[in-house]
């Protein structure tokens, strides 16, 4: 008998009737033999709703009880969803992270998971329960509640299919699988039936909704196969593959946006190395995240540095520059804080040359400017105006024969 993990996403226990349906899909699977986990996330629009109540409260809540009370959410649909079995004459047991043994580090808000003792679940599925977990929370070693960050019941759910050796973590959400880009903005957009780790590892960290970039490190690390469904329609849905090979022709696979970029730029840099010690420093001990590096030396006496980060650590960061330019590590900086990074993803990038030429082509056709580009091994990224993003989406998934 394998067990499988099955996490719920927000719509997907929605609504009484909707978490009725979970209840199904759940006895379904069990029909076939398996021994189920279900991890939840709080019934949608329950988590912003907690938040709003805190900033109402408080522009600036304790991290501590923020997290106290966000965690509630989850407690309410694993509860209804145990009922909603039990009702059907299954028997089922829903649990909290501390229940489990779920530990995190102590960084409220954001914490990481260090361990899961999984003593209590395999003991709740021996004796033929349904074990129901509240996802995105977790424990710290003095017992405090802590979150794992928005999002973070997809690691949850990885976390535990991993502590469990489960044979598969599948992601139940409100769309089919993952698609070659946002079937919003581009109507003819291709349901993935499977991309590689790596690809999807990229897609997550680079704007792709779908699934929590932690989830898809965690699944990488421990290689805990992923599956991505819809809990509104039966199919298949997407496979995280970790074989590589042959997975397409096509050596662009998504296309992936992040809104909400800003690029700073630092002009006449002397001392380069104290400049990047002195910033890398301040922006750390800020709590802020730097996405793109690049850096030109005009000539050999002075550099310009440019870095993104997310728009709302900006004014902050912008801050930070300042402090630097009065202690005259920089002559003068600029920036802006309206822009989209978007990437090009797919293994295929790695082998074929074409791919930043035809990207080129796409942006001379379209009259595009282009801010900062980088690439690694399978991503092209670059910024761009928001104005033009749905019009480049198009024509780019055109261009890559994404809708063939
Ligand atoms: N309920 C949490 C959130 O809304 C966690 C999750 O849904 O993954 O962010
Ligand atoms: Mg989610």
């Amino acid at each position: 008998m394998a067990i499988i993990v099955q996490k719920f996403g927000g719509t997907s226990v929605g609504s009484l009737e909707r978490i009725e349906a979970v209840a199904e899909q759940i006895i379904q699977t069990k029909s076939r033999g398996h021994q189920v986990v279900a991890v939840l996330s709080a019934m949608s629009g329950e988590t912003n709703r907690l938040l709003d109540l805190a900033h109402q409260l408080d522009a600036n809540p304790s991290p501590r009880e923020l997290d106290m009370l966000l965690a509630s959410g989850e407690q309410v649909s694993i509860s209804l969803l145990a009922m909603a079995l039990i009702k059907r004459g299954y028997s089922a047991v829903s649990l909290l992270a501390n229940q489990i043994g779920l530990r995190t580090n102590n960084r409220f808000n954001k914490a990481r998971i260090k361990y899961i003792d999984n003593t209590r679940m395999l003991t709740e599925l021996q004796q033929g329960h349904v074990v129901i977990v509240a996802g995105f929370q977790g424990c710290d070693d003095e017992g405090n509640v802590t979150t794992l960050g928005r999002g973070g019941s997809d690691t949850s759910a990885v976390a535990i299919a991993a502590s469990l050796q489960a044979k598969e973590c599948q992601i139940f959400t409100d769309v089919d699988g993952v698609y070659t880009t946002d079937p919003r903005i581009e109507a003819q957009a291709k349901k993935l039936d499977q991309v590689s780790f790596e690809e999807m590892l990229e897609m997550a960290s680079s704007g792709a909704k779908v699934l929590h970039s932690r989830s898809v490190e965690f699944a990488g690390a421990h290689k805990m196969p992923l599956r991505v469904l819809s809990s509104f329609k039966s199919g298949s849905g997407t496979k995280i593959n970790f074989n590589e090979a042959n997975l397409t022709n096509n050596p662009v696979t998504a296309i992936a946006s992040q809104k909400d970029e800003a690029m700073l730029t630092l002009f006449g840099i002397s001392n380069d190395s104290l400049l990047k010690k002195e910033l890398f420093l301040a922006l750390a001990e800020a709590d802020i995240e730097v996405d793109m590096i690049q850096q030109a030396s005009i000539n050999h006496k002075s550099n310009d540095l440019i870095f993104t980060l997310h728009r709302n650590d900006y004014l902050k960061a912008d801050e930070i520059v300042n402090g630097l330019i009065r202690s005259n590590l920089l002559d003068k900086s600029c920036g802006d804080d309206k822009l989209v990074k978007m990437s090009l993803i797919g293994s295929g990038i790695r082998s074929n040359t074409k791919v930043s030429r035809q990207l080129f082509e796409c942006l001379h056709e379209n009259n595009i400017e282009l801010f900062l580009i980088s690439s690694s091994e399978i991503k092209i990224s670059f910024l761009v105006k928001p104005q033009v993003h749905d019009l480049l989406v198009k024509a780019l998934h055109q261009k890559f024969k994404l809708d063939q």
